[in-house]
């Protein structure tokens, strides 16, 4: 049996000066119980904690590090850059090839750099409604785009999992624009327009939704979505924050082609350091401050160490590195779905690309409501036994799981063979 004295500790610890002794409420593991292990290394597929035990690491930071832990080229990268300094607050070389290296692998003509998607998506949708001079914004239930006001309005992620459809502290005021809309249902997309078409700014949806598990788009949704906001003079934003860069090279761009007006990205383009971006059509993004009136502006954005490993993540991400991720998910969500089945747990696996999330349900999961029929206690039980054989999971059963290039043979290995005690616990 593993111990976790020392992490018991810093978690008290932590609790006496930081709310509920963590930095991002999931990382708490009030969803499934227990103390939360305090990480002290991480190298390639395998976390290391305070009191030595190692795991596999299948949240992988929640989405960035698709190279693994400390991948050389990006610790180098980021030694190179300490060494000439951590911030100028003046334009660098860098940013240019951060922004030209996402261009070129997606629909968006330019880009601003920020430093966290929450941000991101606040600024897009600043962007959307200064542009078109209309105040609402239709974002869909279980779709998670940070902890902006506007957008906290049942969202996925923590929000999902701690069960509040809002949050104190978001006036109505700041929610009274939000129009909230079942997802996967194009129907009731048409009844919003139809209803309040010329006063929508934008439709906000993550590109393939991941934070109430994953739940990919029904065929031609994201495609309708870009019609129906066209015709009638709204703006498309589509999130990639979790998706960009990882799903494929070019996010879940590359995968469905669907190009909006707005997209978000985040997590892989900062690789493990705090980079995300918004980006678009040249005439959209040059409405921004200084060359537009719209005001958006970051002290640290751009930051060198966050663009040198971003970049560093982006070009060493070969096609190769996608294949391996690619294959690897493939290979663990068989073996789960074989380990479920043997014990003859319920669930259903939904894949977004290389991310998937595994679901204690037996129909297939097209909304929200559906996510939130699931089984989490026994996702929860599930979780403790793969944890307890040295699998980190995501600490929440809203959440996708995550591989990276460094997920070896030796690592998926130990995944698999830890499944079917897992799965005895979750039946
Ligand atoms: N959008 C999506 C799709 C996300 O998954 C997240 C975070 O998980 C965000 C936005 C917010 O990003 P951040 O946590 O960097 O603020």
């Amino acid at each position: 049996m593993a111990t976790h004295l020392k992490s018991h500790e810093l978690f008290n610890r932590a609790r006496s000066v930081i709310p509920g002794g963590v930095n991002s409420p999931v990382r708490a593991f009030k969803a499934v119980g227990g103390t939360p292990p305090f990480m002290v290394s991480g190298k390639g597929p395998y976390l290391t904690d305070a009191d030595g035990n190692t795991y596999v690491d299948l949240i992988c930071s929640w989405g960035p590090l698709i190279l693994g832990h400390a991948h050389p080229a990006v610790v180098e990268a980021l030694a190179k850059a300490a060494a000439q300094g951590t911030s100028y607050g003046a334009p660098t070389e860098a940013e240019v090839e951060l922004a030209e290296e996402i261009v070129s692998r997606t629909p968006v003509e330019k880009v601003r750099l920020v430093n966290s998607g929450t941000e991101a998506t606040m600024s897009a949708i600043r962007l959307a409604r200064g542009a078109t001079g209309r105040a609402k914004v239709v974002k869909f239930a279980g779709n998670y785009h940070g902890h902006v006001d506007a957008l906290l309005a049942a969202a996925g992620s923590g929000v999902a999992t701690f069960a509040l459809p809002d949050s104190p502290g978001v006036t109505g005021a700041s929610a009274a624009d939000t129009i909230v809309l079942p997802y996967n249902d194009i129907a009731a997309v048409e009844a919003a327009f139809a209803e309040a078409g010329d006063e929508i700014a934008c439709v906000i949806a993550e590109a393939c939704p991941a934070n109430m598990g994953v739940v990919p788009p029904r065929d031609g949704f994201n495609a309708k979505l870009r019609e129906i906001t066209a015709r009638h003079g709204a703006l498309l934003i589509l999130d990639e924050v979790l998706t960009g860069f990882r799903v494929s090279p070019s996010g879940w761009y590359g995968l469905e082609g669907v190009a909006p007006d707005l997209m978000t990205f985040g997590k892989v383009m900062g690789g493990g350091l705090p980079a995300a971006a918004f980006g678009g059509r040249a005439d959209l993004m040059d409405q921004l401050s200084p060359e537009g009136s719209v005001y958006q502006a970051g002290t640290l954005s751009g930051n060198p160490l966050a663009t040198a490993a971003g970049l560093a993540t982006l070009r060493n991400a070969t096609p190769e590195v996608y294949a391996h991720i690619d294959a690897a998910a493939a290979r663990v969500s068989a073996a789960v779905s074989e380990a479920l089945t043997a014990e003859g747990v319920p669930h259903r696996i939904q894949h977004g690309g290389n991310l998937f999330t595994v679901f204690f349900t037996d129909t297939e999961v097209v909304d929200f409501d559906g996510a939130r029929a699931q089984n989490t206690a026994r996702y929860a039980a599930f979780f403790q036994a793969m944890l307890e054989q040295g699998v980190y999971l995501p600490p929440a059963a809203f959440e996708a799981w995550f591989f990276s290039a460094a997920h070896d043979d030796a690592a998926l290995d130990r995944v698999v063979s830890a499944l079917p005690a897992a799965a005895k616990a979750a039946a």
